[in-house]
């Protein structure tokens, strides 16, 4: 069975809550699904082997999503408030990011 979300929504401050067409929701936030934005530009900064920045900047947890696109029927496009805006999350990585919101 192929599993897509139904459901897409933004919860404050700063999370975003995906419902899968198997029933299962997930709740992301918004850092978290920044600090594994899939794009060419942080992979290579993530690469083993790449050197290690002397300092590098402590990771933003200000930083939003401002918008999600639909990229083909297995991902979503993501633009971040920081001005990233080519990542392309497929659903098995979304699948595995977040945590599990069990129904009230
Ligand atoms: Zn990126």
């Amino acid at each position: 069975m192929e599993i897509y979300p139904v459901k897409l929504q933004l919860v404050e401050p700063a999370s975003l809550l995906i419902e899968w067409s198997d029933g299962r929701k997930q709740q992301f936030s918004h850092a978290e699904l920044r600090s594994h934005c899939p794009c060419a530009t942080c992979r290579e900064k993530h690469a083993p082997g790449s050197p290690e920045p002397a300092a590098a900047p402590p990771p933003d947890q200000a930083v939003r999503v401002v918008s999600m696109k639909p990229a083909g029927n297995y991902a979503y496009c993501i633009a971040l408030s920081d001005g990233h805006d080519s990542g392309i999350y497929t659903f098995e990585q979304l699948r595995g990011l977040g945590h599990e919101v069990l129904n009230a």
